[in-house]
């Protein structure tokens, strides 16, 4: 099909920026078509070149910043390929407006689902930065080396990095050093059009209250050659180390993690703590990526869950069950559900770890295990659900309002599934009834998380 853009590759415009799309690109128009620029905020007059043109919409590249918006931060040199790399997205705004920006995208998916709710100002950080608990680097070669770094958007080309602001820099510290064990036993690293080479990625987990880490080895063929000399090579490095563990993934996929996980030295396990109970997580499971919001999330629930000791709740999507064990400690019984089984595991040993006997977990789709518990009689006071991106399935919604709990709370990690969902809430006499909060897990970056309580009509 002939395009009808406007513009064309590699011209230069000039153009006031009216708006910021929901992955905070800045957005210019040029006889109304539509061009997404990085680093060009809402106000500002640039000078930008054409850089890509699609049939509805482009992008372009700033050249200059003609005027510049009060809610504008300057970006470091060194930090200039974080952008590249889509690390941190935000950082070319202030801290302040990176949360005003928050609140203001889900005010104005609401808009357009014509639901008029209030939503609060984003609760933020004190410090926005250094704050990721988790890291999977790729590791591929550059320049006949073995690089461990980030992919530059929308690609798998590897940018070397050493520092990624945004992760607990002892976590940056450790891939530099596994970066050069590596190196230093000649181990090859993955090639994607191949297939071949050993090593696809360096996964690091830090505990933010305990002094644990568990590095990862994600491999491309089942045994790691010299794995007792990078094992001990490691542990000399990294004395606080307690978990060295080798995850086989032979599959030509961008998932990360594949399914035979290997024990190579200490625990399969690493310790942290959330809102006083602590927890085991293994590898595979899901845990929160920063763990000084997600204390307050938590909490945030868990007062709008109103709990005085005699409810039943149900936590759907429960993960290794963190936000089970802090309902649990408020309310009478609590149930949950993940798919994940490592992650069940993990909650049941979590619960026993800190002495709770009010809770029980099933292994299954929340969509299924909701519609059975309805079936099996269940009448939770309080539901929760902490659903992934593509939010919640249409008939997980009906088994909830089936089994009539008095309120709902809905953690969010994407404020547009989250409007769907509340619109389909309504149809089932849901309405939300306090304001919308926004809690900024994931600062420098667009990812927006909330917590919205429904109550039943
Ligand atoms: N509440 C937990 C986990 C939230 S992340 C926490 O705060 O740590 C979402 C979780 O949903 C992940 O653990 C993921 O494995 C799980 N999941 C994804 N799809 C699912 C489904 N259809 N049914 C149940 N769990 C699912």
């Amino acid at each position: 099909m002939k395009i009808q853009a406007p513009v064309s590759k590699n011209e230069t415009y000039t153009g006031d920026v009216v708006d910021v799309t929901y992955e905070g690109l800045g957005v210019v128009k040029v006889d109304n078509y539509s061009l997404f620029v990085t680093n060009a905020l809402p106000g500002e007059k640039v000078k930008f070149v054409v850089t890509k043109v699609g049939k509805s919409f482009g992008f372009a590249r700033v050249l200059e910043h003609l005027t510049k918006s009060p809610d504008r931060v300057e970006i470091p040199a060194k930090d200039r390929k974080l952008a590249q790399a889509g690390i941190a997205p935000l950082q070319h705004m202030t801290y302040d407006a990176q949360l005003r920006f928050k609140q203001h995208q889900i005010q104005s998916l609401l808009s357009k689902g014509k639901l008029d709710l209030t939503v609060n100002e984003t609760i933020g950080m004190e410090t926005p930065y250094h704050y990721r608990n988790k890291a999977q680097i790729p590791v591929r070669l550059v320049n006949g080396e073995l690089e461990t770094g980030f992919f530059r958007q929308h690609t798998h080309d590897l940018v070397p990095l050493e520092d990624f602001y945004i992760q607990d820099p002892r976590i940056d510290k450790a891939i530099v050093i596994v970066r050069d064990i590596l190196r230093g036993q000649g181990l090859t690293p993955y090639d994607e059009r191949t297939h071949r080479g050993i090593v696809r990625n360096i996964m690091v987990r830090q505990s933010y209250y305990e002094d644990e880490m568990m590095i990862g080895l994600i491999t491309n063929s089942h045994t790691l050659p010299h794995a007792k000399e990078i094992v001990a090579e490691i542990v000399d490095a990294l004395p606080n180390i307690t978990s060295i563990i080798q995850n086989v993934n032979s599959r030509p996929t961008n998932v990360i993690m594949g399914p035979i996980t290997n024990v190579l030295y200490g625990e399969p396990v690493i310790h942290d703590s959330l809102l006083g109970n602590r927890f085991e997580i293994s590898a595979q499971s899901f845990y929160q990526v920063n763990p000084v919001q997600t204390e307050k999330l938590y909490q945030l629930a868990i007062d709008r869950a109103g709990l005085t000791g005699n409810e039943t709740v149900i936590d759907a999507y429960c993960g290794i069950g963190t936000i089970s064990l802090a309902m649990a400690r408020h309310a009478k019984e609590v149930y949950g559900v993940e798919v994940v089984s490592t992650a069940v595991e993990d909650a049941k040993k979590n619960a026993k770890l800190n002495g709770l006997t009010n809770t029980h977990f099933e292994t299954n789709k929340a969509e299924y295990q909701m519609a059975e518990w309805q079936k099996q009689g269940l009448k939770p006071d309080v539901i929760v659900v902490d659903p992934p991106r593509k939010g919640l399935d249409a008939t997980l919604i009906e088994s909830a309002a089936a089994m009539a709990p008095k309120k709902i709370v809905y953690v969010s990690c994407n404020p547009s599934t989250l409007v769907r969902d509340i619109q389909r809430f309504a149809e089932v006499g849901y309405h939300v009834t306090e304001p919308i909060q926004p809690v900024d897990q994931f600062p420098q970056t667009p990812h927006i998380e909330s917590v919205t309580l429904l109550e039943r009509d």
